[in-house]
């Protein structure tokens, strides 16, 4: 029988689908196309913006760690992050925001008809934000699980330090720092990359998380998160791997097959607070869960994605950041879509198993 599961953080309900399920080993693909193909490609690709050496072709540089004495916008970098020519969000809206004013002050000149103008239910605003690239690696064809630790470390200290320049900008509401891997995952583009978002709203899903999160510590006093997280200790059998600072774990509810969650194990709100040492130590727990990944799953296409509360709540209690891995190894049908509830074909308790058998230490 299935079973509906609740994830407690959102109120959000999952069919874990026992009937339907799929065994942990089941769910590698063609591996003998897809493991090693990058390994075939040279370090270097002469049409690959991302690549060192092609630094025209890509816009100029905001940030980088690069060797002392090297200009922006050369090689010597080891991280390296520019706007995204194709920005979801951008600053130069400014043509934009004058059209949205024009629009408001049209809307204030009152009709007194019944119905609503089209202006008033048809919000919009300028798309204000920005939308930076982060290039993980000068090769072209190295990836996250075969990073140096010292490369992974680097990359988690970017995108630290990016979040603590772009949450000083006032019109920035929200942060989201995330990485689209292979083609289900949302990127074309092979040479290994994240983005970072700020964006002027609040997501919808993350409203409701927040909403639950604070219902939760006025009722009970405590971090939802960090109730969940002793849960899980106290539980066992889907946590994947546990440091002295993070733990690392297939959520009970988890949405999709080997969902992984990896959080700081004392109660912390917000990225941004993290230590240099820490943010060290968490890309090193990050390459290892995806070299887990890759041999496990035969190098699946993943997401990740940094859950923060929005910038002005980075100090409030009732929330725990997060950093959540989904390999993409099945697709959103019709139900998912009418729903927005999930239907996940793989038992936690069984991956976690299956992927604790896969980490080396
Ligand atoms: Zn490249
Ligand atoms: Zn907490």
């Amino acid at each position: 029988m299935s079973e509906l599961r609740q994830d407690p953080t959102t109120r959000e309900w999952v069919i874990i689908a026992t009937e339907r399920r799929r065994r942990p080993n089941e769910f590698g693909g063609d591996s003998a196309n897809k493991k090693n193909a990058l390994e075939k490609l040279g370090e270097y690709s002469a049409d690959c913006p991302f690549c060192s050496g092609n630094e025209h072709f890509s816009p100029h540089e905001v940030d980088s760690f690069r060797t002392y004495g090297t200009a922006p916008n050369s090689k010597g970098w080891w991280i390296r992050v520019i706007p995204n020519k194709f920005a979801a969000l951008s600053l130069n809206s400014e043509e934009n925001l004058n059209a949205y004013e024009g629009i408001k002050s049209v809307n204030t000149d009152f009709t007194g008809y019944f119905f609503p103008r089209a202006t008033e239910v048809f919000r919009t605003k300028p798309g204000i934000g920005t939308h930076e690239v982060v290039i993980d690696t000068p090769r072209h064809n190295e990836t996250i699980p075969f990073f140096s630790d010292k490369q992974v470390q680097e990359l988690f200290l970017m995108y630290r330090q990016r979040y603590l320049s772009l949450r000083n900008n006032s019109k920035f509401k929200y942060i989201i720092i995330f990485k689209n891997s292979g083609a289900n995952a949302g990127t074309s583009i092979i040479h290994s990359h994240s983005q970072i978002i700020a964006a002027p709203v609040i997501p919808l899903s993350l409203r409701n998380n927040i909403s639950q999160a604070r219902f939760y510590y006025d009722e009970v006093g405590r971090c939802i998160f960090c109730d969940m997280i002793q849960a899980e200790i106290v539980d066992g059998r889907r946590i994947i791997m546990q440091t002295d600072d993070f733990i690392v774990f297939h959520p009970f509810a988890s949405t999709s097959p080997f969902e992984t969650w990896i959080m700081p194990l004392s109660h912390e709100p917000c990225f941004s607070n993290i230590s240099m040492d820490k943010v060290k130590a968490l890309g090193v727990i990050v390459k290892k869960i995806l070299k887990g990944m890759y041999d496990a799953l035969d190098d699946p296409d993943y997401n990740f994605v940094f859950n923060n509360p929005p910038i002005a709540d980075e100090k409030e209690d009732y929330y725990h950041w997060s950093l959540r891995i989904i390999p993409r190894l099945t697709m959103k049908a019709g139900f998912e879509i009418g729903t927005g509830m999930s239907i996940n074909t793989a038992i936690p308790e069984e991956t976690a198993e299956f992927m604790r058998g896969f980490l080396k230490f």
